[in-house]
């Protein structure tokens, strides 16, 4: 449905990481009055670097975490950068940078200081607030003409400040909270137990033994580094059926161990795993993933989060009986992240204006119980339920706010970069075959890369 309405709303986007930034972006291009709330004393979000985990819970059980970012300072992203990029702001290599194709993750923070530049975005932002609160104030009316209260605390204040809003995004990310596994004898292992929400640098645990629970990207890349300086790494594996890359790797050092999972723990250090082998470790680390959570959200029981899904949300993004005026923008996972937060960014401030209108809520709850339904039939455990897989869907949610599709271009060479990390797990980040550089070459000569008048330079030298 379309009108002619274009009303322009009071909104807070609580965030300023990719997914805030672009709501951000396209709310003001819509004509809306935005504030964006962030605790940080910078944007980024899991970018903006953080070395200073003393004061976090190893494990991370608080749902009001310290620390934000999860990422380790040796991390490199894992898509290469042509294809990262928003739709009008294609992540260009610049002079004095790093200029590689899969750069350093200061290198994402830079582009997104240039992005906020570009479509001058700082003066929306209040930095160093934190939310606390955000919940209905009129609830019970329909829920067009609901408000919105936000509580927050500036870093240097002992003073709340509430506001009221006519529409609240919430933009917070979803890689901070731990997800912890539930293991016999956890809570009374006495040795070092820390998740990889934490994890910064190999160095501190040179010499010991360490266990790494989970075989998922960050489980596989700091083992890679850890391997380098412990005397011994377990890396605990679900499955013992692994990729040639992984195999690659472990061949290469004799103190890499593959494991089954974890058993037990002992009080004395004893690790037992599930085939009866056991070892006694220095430390256990969990790179068992995260969790949504979103501690300062009161939405009257209408969205909950259970074994991971964020729920009901129609199309991922709205609860249907507190939309447009409640939206998530970045909850879905294994998506092309950038482009996919700006196609909800701009669905959302569509909606406020009354451009566009969504179905009713009869029809959204419909759609999200057929979504369930069809991914319990094909037998997906529902902490899978934001996991996009294909670029099918993501071109759908583009169309429909009058984006563009994923150029050809960008699809090929997301998925080379993924098969190359399956062969060549420790090399796919410096080295690929002609057929890519091919690809490369036709990316950095297409439009998107020349939109802005600066002329590309070429990654791959
Ligand atoms: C180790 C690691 C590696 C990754 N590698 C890649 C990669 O290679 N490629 C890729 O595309 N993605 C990668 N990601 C995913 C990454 O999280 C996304 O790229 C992106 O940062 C998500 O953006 P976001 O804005 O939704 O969330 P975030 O980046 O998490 O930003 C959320 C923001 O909300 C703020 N916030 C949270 N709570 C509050 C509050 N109560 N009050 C005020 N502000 C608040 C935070 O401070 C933060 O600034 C990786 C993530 C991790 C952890």
């Amino acid at each position: 449905m379309v009108s002619e309405t274009n009303q322009s709303k009071n909104v807070c986007v609580i965030g300023a990481g990719p997914s805030g930034l672009v709501a951000a972006r396209e709310l003001k291009r819509e004509g809306h009055k935005v504030v964006v709330l962030e605790q940080n004393h910078d944007i980024g979000g899991q970018w903006l670097y953080n070395p200073n985990v003393q004061e976090e819970d190893p494990l991370g059980r608080d749902p009001w975490l310290k620390v934000h970012s999860s990422i380790y300072e040796s991390l490199r992203l894992m898509s290469p950068r042509e294809v990262m990029g928003f739709t009008d702001f294609p992540f260009l290599v610049k002079k004095g940078r790093d200029p590689r194709r899969f750069p350093s993750h200061r290198e994402l923070l830079l582009y997104l200081k240039d992005f906020c530049e570009w479509f001058e975005l700082r003066d929306m932002i209040k930095f160093n607030t934190k939310v606390h609160y955000v919940g209905p104030l009129n609830y019970g009316v329909p829920s067009e003409d609901l408000k919105w209260v936000v509580r927050s605390k500036d870093k240097n204040s002992e003073e709340e400040v509430e506001q009221v809003f006519d529409a609240v995004v919430v933009a917070t990310g979803h890689y901070s909270n731990p997800r912890l596994p539930c293991i016999q004898g956890m809570a009374i292992w006495k040795r070092k137990q820390m998740h990889s929400h934490i994890y910064r640098s190999p160095e501190p645990f040179r010499g010991e033994i360490v266990v790494v629970v989970g075989n998922s990207f960050s489980g596989q890349e700091i083992s890679m580094e850890l391997v380098k300086v412990v005397k011994e790494l377990h890396l605990s594996s679900k499955s013992l059926d692994i990729y040639e890359g992984l195999s690659k790797v472990i061949s290469k050092h004799e103190n890499f161990h593959l494991r089954p999972q974890i058993e037990t723990l002992r009080e004395d250090g004893t690790v037992i795993f599930n085939d009866g082998s056991s070892i006694i470790a220095d430390t256990i680390l969990y790179c068992t993933g995260y969790t949504y959570s979103f501690p300062f959200l009161d939405t009257k029981g209408m969205v909950v989060v259970d074994d991971n899904r964020v729920g009901p949300l129609y199309e991922h993004t709205f609860p249907p009986a507190l939309a447009p005026s409640l939206s998530l923008v970045g909850i879905p996972r294994r998506i092309l992240g950038l482009p996919f937060f700006e196609s909800q960014g701009k669905w959302v401030a569509q909606l406020l204006s009354g451009k566009k209108a969504l179905p009713s809520y009869e029809e959204m709850m419909k759609s999200i119980k057929e979504f369930y339904h069809s991914k319990e039939e094909a037998g997906i455990p529902k902490h899978y339920t934001h996991e996009i897989e294909g670029f099918d869907y993501c071109d759908k949610y583009a169309e429909n706010v009058g984006l563009p599709k994923l150029q050809e271009w960008r699809k090929d060479l997301c998925v080379s970069a993924v098969v190359n990390l399956f062969i060549n797990l420790e090399t796919y980040r410096d080295s690929w075959n002609d057929d890519i550089d091919e690809k490369l070459q036709e990316a950095l000569r297409s439009p998107y890369f020349t939109q802005l008048g600066v002329e590309p330079e070429d990654p791959s030298l």
